[in-house]
């Protein structure tokens, strides 16, 4: 359950606590909770350019930043390679998206040099919340991805959102906000057994 590389909660662990949340919000009601997708920029050119011994340095960085900036009620997990997820419970997409600018700042200033070389690491990161919106935590890790895949394709070192609540969120935040689609008809890129 837990990945060797960071110590944090691998992606079993994760789906393993999406499955008890899951559970638990049967019994709560209206739930307010949200998902964080991290996907670290052009990984592959740092690899290609630092060396795979700098590559793990900054994903291990990437790993404390995490564990910066979530408390115990949240999950976070290294979900693949250079891929991170948190679930957040009791965060509505305001207070998501606010960590998830705080990460990608803190994430940005402590990768930019790493052993004394300017690796410049920087994270996209795609959020989705389910106020006022009946979705499962398995619509919440669709949307998540594709907010994630709109930061990519706007340029990277951003936070996206897909949600409803679209006034709550200020400018300052730089979250370009999104309507919220149809229907992903995409594949889940984090599969995942809660329903
Ligand atoms: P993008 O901004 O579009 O996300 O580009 P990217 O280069 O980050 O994306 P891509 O998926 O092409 O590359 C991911 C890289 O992550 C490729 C792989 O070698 C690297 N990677 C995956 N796991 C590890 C690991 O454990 N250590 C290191 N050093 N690299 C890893
Ligand atoms: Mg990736
Ligand atoms: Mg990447």
């Amino acid at each position: 359950l837990t990945d060797p590389l960071t110590g944090l909660p691998n992606r079993r662990a994760l789906f393993e606590a999406a499955d008890v949340l899951a559970h638990r919000s049967l019994t709560q009601i209206a739930l307010p909770v949200s998902v964080l997708l991290f996907d670290l920029d052009r990984f592959k050119e740092t690899n290609d350019g630092y060396g795979h011994p700098v590559g793990d340095r900054v994903l291990g960085i990437f790993a404390s930043t995490l564990r910066d900036h979530f408390g115990k009620g949240a999950t976070i997990a290294r979900v693949g390679g250079e891929e991170f997820a948190a679930i957040l419970p009791g965060a509505d997409a305001k207070a998501a998206v606010e960590v998830g600018e705080a990460v990608r700042t803190a994430f940005a200033s402590s990768a930019s040099f790493v052993d004394g070389m300017a690796v410049g690491g920087t994270v996209s990161v795609g959020v989705a919340s389910n106020l006022g919106c009946d979705c499962d935590l398995n619509s919440l890790f669709r949307q998540a991805d594709a907010a994630l895949y709109a930061a990519k394709r706007a340029g990277r070192n951003r936070v996206e959102l897909v949600g409803p609540d679209q006034g709550a969120l200020s400018e300052a935040l730089h979250a370009t906000i999104r309507t919220r689609p149809e229907r992903a008809d995409s594949d889940l890129p984090v599969e995942h057994s809660a329903a």
